[in-house]
């Protein structure tokens, strides 16, 4: 009997360093490989949820929100 499928985390995934950016919204430490992203005058912003993303979007641009204590993500 051969163990045709394995779950596990793979090893691919382990190799690259990890790339850190900061949600613009919120300023928490995200990653860019699993934080939610969003396009904007040709640059890709990160952050830590939809939430975040939305909010983002609803700016206009050059007004970003500064950091509020109680925000969406404490
Ligand atoms: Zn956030």
């Amino acid at each position: 009997m051969a163990h045709a499928n394995r779950d596990g985390p793979n090893p691919m995934t382990t190799k690259n360093p990890t790339s850190m950016t900061k949600d613009p919204i919120c300023g928490m430490p995200v990653q860019e490989m699993t934080a939610v992203r969003a396009q904007r005058d040709g640059q890709t912003f990160y952050f830590c949820s939809e939430a975040c993303r939305l909010k983002f979007l609803a700016t206009p641009t050059g007004a970003i929100p500064e950091k509020k204590p109680g925000g969406c993500c404490g």
